[in-house]
Order: C-alpha cells, then sequence, then structure tokens
C-alpha cells in the first residue's frame, strides 16, 4: 500500500495517532508475553527496524500473534505497552537477522521513516509503534544506573527502570524539539540543512534545553541559526519524532526583523518565501524545483495552516 496524498493537516502527520491504551494509564501489575494469551500482540523490532505483516490491497500490521512472533526466539528486551482494541500488546527487541525470519510476501521489514512515507499500516497504528521503537530504544541504552552504576531491571511494564542497589526510579525520555514557522508580513523564514534533499527547505527546529521555556527556545534558535529576532510565539500542534524519542513542538513566530545571517554550521541557507511561493512549493510547481517536506511532516502542516490563513495570532511575547 502506498501513502494517501488524498489525507492533510493532522490527519496526516505521521506517528501522532495511536490506538493504544497505555500500561502507565492502567493499574495493577503488568501481565507476561508468556502468561497471556492467544489474542496477544507483539511489535518485533529487528534493530531499526519493525516486522510487518502485509496484507494484500491493503495496510499491513505490526500487531503480530503470539505463535507467528515465535519464530524469532524469544525477545532480547520485553516490555508491555498497554491495549489495542481490548488486546494485550507487547513490543519485543530481536536480532537484525531475525528479520530475515520473516519473508516476502507475506512479510516485510520496514524503518519507521519508510513506514510513515509509505503509508504501510493504518494512522492509528503508527503512533503505537513509535511507543515501541522509543521505549526499546531506552532500554537498550539504559541498562545502568546513571546514579551508581549498578544494573537496573524494567519495571511498570516498560514505562520505568529501577536500581535494585540505590532504589533510583529511572523514566523513559521524551526529548523536546522546537520547530517554528517564522512569519513576517507576506512571508516565512524557512531553512535547509546540508544533509536535506536538494531543494528543500523547512522551518527552523532545534532541541529545547533545561530550564528553557519553548518560547525561548523558539527565539534563541531562530536567532543562532538565522540572526532573525522573534517575539510573540504561539503553540500549534505537536508530533512524536521517534528518531529515538523527540517530541516536536510545532509554533509560529512573528519574526521582527528582515536580515538573514545564517550559522554555516547548522545551515546551508535561510531565506524569506512569499506565500505564493510557499504554497507553490506544497503543490510541487515552484519554477526552481524547490520543495517541502511531506505531508507527514509537522514543518508540511505549518506551512500548510499558514498559507490557508488558520495559524493564531501569537499573543504579546
Ligand atoms: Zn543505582
Amino acid at each position: 500500500m502506498t501513502g494517501s496524498p488524498d489525507i492533510t493537516g493532522r490527519d496526516a502527520l505521521a506517528y501522532a495517532a495511536s490506538r493504544l491504551v497505555r500500561h502507565s494509564a492502567e493499574s495493577g501489575p503488568a501481565p507476561s508475553l508468556a502468561g497471556a494469551g492467544p489474542d496477544a500482540r507483539l511489535v518485533l523490532m529487528a534493530g531499526e527496524v519493525v516486522i510487518l505483516r502485509t496484507a494484500p490491497a491493503e495496510a499491513g500490521t505490526a500487531l503480530l500473534g503470539p505463535d507467528e512472533a515465535k519464530r524469532a526466539g524469544e525477545p532480547a528486551v520485553e516490555i508491555f505497552l498497554g491495549r489495542a482494541e481490548g488486546r494485550p500488546v507487547f513490543a519485543g527487541t530481536v536480532s537484525e537477522e531475525a528479520a530475515s525470519l520473516f519473508p516476502a510476501p507475506d512479510y516485510r521489514a520496514l524503518d519507521l521513516r519508510a513506514l510513515a512515507a509509505e503509508g504501510a499500516v493504518a494512522r492509528e497504528e503508527q503512533g503505537l509503534i513509535a511507543t515501541a521503537k522509543s521505549l526499546l530504544a531506552w532500554h537498550a541504552r539504559h541498562g545502568f544506573c546513571a546514579n551508581c552504576g549498578s544494573p537496573t531491571a524494567i519495571t511498570a511494564g516498560g514505562f520505568r527502570r529501577e536500581c535494585a542497589s540505590c532504589g533510583l526510579h529511572h523514566f523513559p525520555r521524551t526529548d523536546p524539539v522546537a520547530i517554528m514557522l517564522v512569519r513576517r508580513g507576506d512571508a516565512c523564514l524557512l531553512g535547509r540543512g546540508p544533509h536535506f534533499k536538494p531543494g528543500m527547505y523547512s522551518c527552523l527546529a532545534g532541541f529545547i534545553e533545561p530550564g528553557e521555556t519553548v518560547e525561548d527556545a523558539v527565539r534563541r534558535e531562530t536567532c543562532e541559526e538565522t540572526g532573525v529576532a522573534v517575539g510573540a510565539v504561539a503553540y500549534h500542534a505537536s508530533q512524536p519524532w521517534p528518531f529515538p524519542a523527540s517530541l516536536m513542538i510545532g509554533c509560529v513566530a512573528e519574526g521582527l526583523t528582515d536580515a538573514v545571517r545564517i550559522d554555516p554550521d547548522e545551515l546551508e541557507d535561510a531565506r524569506w518565501f512569499t506565500r505564493s511561493e510557499v504554497m507553490r512549493m506544497i503543490a510541487g510547481n515552484h519554477p526552481e524545483g524547490l520543495t517541502v517536506p511531506p505531508a507527514t511532516a509537522i514543518a508540511h502542516l505549518l506551512l500548510r495552516d499558514w498559507v490557508d490563513g488558520v495559524v493564531a495570532s501569537a499573543p504579546c511575547p
């Protein structure tokens, strides 16, 4: 199945919809996969790829049954995500090589970028898979206590790790990123990093630092990367970005100055684009072939909503 170009707006955002009722929202202990019945489902991550069962003419699924998941052996790490449509849902890490145990045409293995770009699973399953990937990536790197160095153990189904030596609880991290549409009059400020595909421009973005508000991160990153001063900032939308565990916080910001002076360590180019130019970039008919990110990305939503005039007026700074 390929992506659905007819879906736009917030419905098109990758990883933003989830049918998962998280275990963290439940009371009581987490069940184990070994004790679960045949209605249990398991998301298998083999390195950076997720195993999908394909279905002719419709979206595939990463929710494998216990019997079919068994061919990969015992997961190296097993966590309990919660429930989807009443079924208990687990996630597990298997070796990269285990992907070959799930051959075409009944199965395929995709990284999460391709999964979103292709619309390879139902939209409501993308968020669930993103949760699995981000949590498993965190467990893979947090086997030891950051306080005392002792091994830590999975608790709360995988939504926590605990140190038996010093008693500290460790919680999975989410890394907040501010991504901003900076506007001034009839123009908006877009940049391109050196790794972007040719001709593509996007909203500026950067990690929010400890002790910093979202608004101040928008102002700091915009000033650092382009020299443009920013006043008022308003929240618009957010998107989980499981590479490995970011949360993109989309904002609309008011640019106060025109001159652009890029930081060459961060950007290859940045400039102001008029509304009509951005409309052509979204439509794919810009005369210079310039483009914006696809509808699955929050940068696209920010641009489209700005073009359509549905972004909020920012309050005073
Ligand atoms: Zn410890």
